[in-house]
């Protein structure tokens, strides 16, 4: 089915229509109850990996969460195996893009700059079809935050305690250590971090909805 904005219009054509809920005649809400977004192929999904380091051509991918907008959080660790078999992220990176191909939009915090790109050189590395432009539209709340407030710094943890959004939790550098060499306790520690930021994403994207904005770039 092929939702259409109070224009007629499609997703692709009038975006913006979708990021403020001006569906034709709400019909669709109306009808089952449901919000747009929840439709399949119209899912919204919160993005935020872990990675060993910050340069995906020798970093790896610890930990992913996909949290579906208004759902469950699905999400996968590497293992004590993965890396002893000297496989690194590759199993990963595989259910990453899997899972991420049933969402139509990524809402992220710097991931057009740091999670998307990183994934992507990950995926050429191993040679995973990563989605092809135009499949999937993210939109990077790190911008919003940057135009809209007025940070020290514009990081996710400043603008969730602006808005007192509770949750950012904090990992020991030895974990991180420890994790990015197969440690299951460090790995679950670091997953459990994950979770949360995709949460606290979630509810930032929705505290600044009066700011919404939809950037039309794709992966
Ligand atoms: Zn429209």
């Amino acid at each position: 089915m092929t939702l259409r904005c109070k224009h007629r219009h499609t997703i692709d054509e009038h975006p913006a229509c979708f990021a403020n809920n001006d569906l034709a005649e709400r019909r669709y809400v109306k009808d089952t109850g449901k919000p747009w977004y929840t439709y399949p192929g119209y899912k919204i999904g919160y993005l935020d990996i872990e990675t060993s380091g910050l340069i995906g051509e020798k970093d790896y991918i610890l930990t992913w969460c996909i949290k579906e907008k208004g759902g469950e959080i699905f999400s996968d660790k590497i293992t004590k195996r993965d890396i002893s078999t000297y496989r690194l992220d590759k199993r990963i990176v595989k259910t990453l893009i899997d899972k991420l191909c049933e969402f139509r939009i990524i809402v992220t915090y710097y991931g057009t700059k740091f999670d998307i790109p990183f994934l992507r050189t990950r995926a050429l590395k191993f040679g995973i079809t990563f989605p092809t432009y135009g499949h999937i539209y993210t939109w990077d709340l790190y911008y919003t935050v940057r135009s809209k407030l007025s940070l020290t710094r514009n990081t996710l943890e400043r603008a969730c305690a602006l808005l007192g959004i509770e949750g950012k939790t904090h990992v020991d550098l030895n974990v991180w250590q420890l994790a990015a060499l197969g440690d299951e306790k460090s790995l679950k520690e670091v997953l459990t971090h994950n979770e949360y930021d995709v949460i606290i994403l979630e509810e930032l994207h929705d505290r600044l909805s009066f700011t919404r904005k939809w950037i039309k770039s794709s992966i």
